[in-house]
């Protein structure tokens, strides 16, 4: 193991935008410096067309980036089938665990994960016994609004992204680039 590795647990949380977009950021970042990336998506169409066709950019130059859609298309009003829902969140979760363990990455990041604990999908406990399997230099990202305080408290670095002000209050519709 590289001297000086000391594999992290990030959370991005909070009600302004930039969770995501913050952890592509290090995605890319941690790509360009050799690191194995895997990037779960824990809620369906969270992930754009502008970022994964920057990650297949990516691939075609250095394949040791990964993009994997895992959970349902849950949102708020989809109270319907919670059942399905649970199910395939924690499909999701064992898939992470499997990845977490295997040694074959060096960042792996749970896109909205605090989403599925917030809407009752997973437990925070379940997370946290997850992060208690990481290996030692391995760093993990959690993402997603409300991050629950035990997880916080098992995290290295907390990124609070604050709503100061957003253009959809204003009724500007989501642009190209910005949004998606
Ligand atoms: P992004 O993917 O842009 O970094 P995020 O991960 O911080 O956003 P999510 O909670 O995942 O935010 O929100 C999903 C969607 O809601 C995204 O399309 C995002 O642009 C939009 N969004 C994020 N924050 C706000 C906000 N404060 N008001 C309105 N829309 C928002
Ligand atoms: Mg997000």
């Amino acid at each position: 193991m590289e001297e000086n590795l000391h594999g992290l647990v990030l959370v991005h949380t909070g009600e302004g935008k930039g969770k995501t977009t913050a952890a592509i950021g290090l995605a890319v970042r941690a790509w360009g410096e050799g690191l194995r990336v895997l990037i779960l998506q824990f809620i369906k169409g969270g992930w754009k067309y502008g970022e994964l066709k920057a990650i297949e950019a990516l691939r075609a130059a250095e394949p040791h980036i990964e993009v994997r859609q895992c959970g349902l298309g849950f949102t708020q009003r989809d109270k319907s089938d919670m059942d399905k829902h649970i199910k395939a969140a924690h499909e999701a979760l064992k898939e992470a665990e499997a990845e977490i363990t295997s040694g074959n990455w060096d960042l792996v990041i749970l896109d909205e994960i605090n989403y599925a604990v917030k809407f009752g999908l997973l437990e925070e406990q379940e997370i946290v016994e997850l992060l208690k399997k990481k290996p030692a230099g391995l760093h993990v990202v959690l993402t997603g609004r409300d991050a629950r305080p035990d997880i916080i408290e098992q995290a290295d670095l907390v990124t609070e992204m604050k709503l100061v002000r957003h253009p959809f209050q204003k009724g500007i519709k989501a642009q190209k680039g910005i949004e998606f």
